[in-house]
């Protein structure tokens, strides 16, 4: 039994989080951790009392950009595995928790966007830029996102070839999506992909609850987990 930790409980992806761990057979939520949360039964406000209270397996982060990079050092430093969905990482910081992941007992996977859908996106988007000469990017998020452009957006771009522009849109009513729009001679190529619920995000977060513990260091990404090669 896998003893899962879920700091931002009270948020949008936390409260999908800790309904996803209690669905599966293999895992439980051992701490739920948000300052929204009175103290009481496995209920923390503070992830530090949550670490040394309900000795976790596993901390799955879906927080603030201010506040992952102290949850995910503090999880590592305890020896307990992270899992970090929170968007925001500065390169440095990921940099500073790949050499506490590979200095320390404790892994963590750190990925920008969970839905397979979204990686598969990704992906196409990187081959393409190897055959078309020019690419931007749209990326549409709900309007209670707190960074532009989004961790999925600069990755992305990251994974293609040459400069390409982001453009960023914040709306009521959005969840998640992102265009990669290519343009070659005569023709254009868009890749669309749409989270339309939260929900998008839990196959991905439960597999890499399950894969953290045998992957040593820093995997950055759901890709290594996902496709074999
Ligand atoms: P949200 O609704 O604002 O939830 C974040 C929660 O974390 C809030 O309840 C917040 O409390 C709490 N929190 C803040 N600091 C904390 C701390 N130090 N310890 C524990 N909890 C803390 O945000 P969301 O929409 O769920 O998004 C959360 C993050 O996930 C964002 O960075 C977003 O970009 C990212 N995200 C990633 C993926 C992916 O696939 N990787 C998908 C969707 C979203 P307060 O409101 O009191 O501060």
């Amino acid at each position: 039994m896998i003893a899962v930790c879920v700091s931002g409980a009270a948020g949008r992806m936390g409260r999908a989080v800790v309904g996803a761990v209690e669905s599966q057979a293999d895992m439980r939520v051992a701490a739920s951790v948000d300052p929204a949360l009175g103290p009481g039964e496995g209920v923390y406000a503070d992830l530090g009392a949550a670490l040394a209270g309900a000795d976790p397996d596993v901390l799955v982060d879906f927080t603030r950009p201010e506040a992952v990079f102290a949850n995910a050092g503090a999880a590592l430093a305890a020896g307990v595995h992270a899992v970090v969905g929170t968007t925001g990482l500065t390169p440095e910081q990921v940099e500073e928790l790949r050499a506490l992941a590979e200095a320390g007992a404790a892994n963590a996977v750190i990925a920008p966007n969970f839905a397979v859908g979204a990686v598969l996106m990704m992906r196409f988007a990187a081959e393409a830029s190897r055959h078309m000469p020019r690419a931007e990017i749209v990326e549409l998020h709900h309007d209670g996102k707190l960074d532009a452009p989004s961790g999925t957006a600069l990755r992305t771009a990251g994974l293609m070839e040459g400069e390409v522009p982001i453009h960023s849109v914040r709306l009521p009513g959005l969840v998640a999506h992102q265009e990669v729009i290519l343009g070659g001679v005569g023709e254009t190529l868009t890749i669309r992909h749409d989270s339309l619920s939260r929900e998008s995000f839990m196959p991905g977060v439960i597999m890499a609850v399950r894969a953290v513990a045998d992957r040593p260091g820093l995997t950055v990404g759901l890709e290594p987990i996902l496709f074999a090669d």
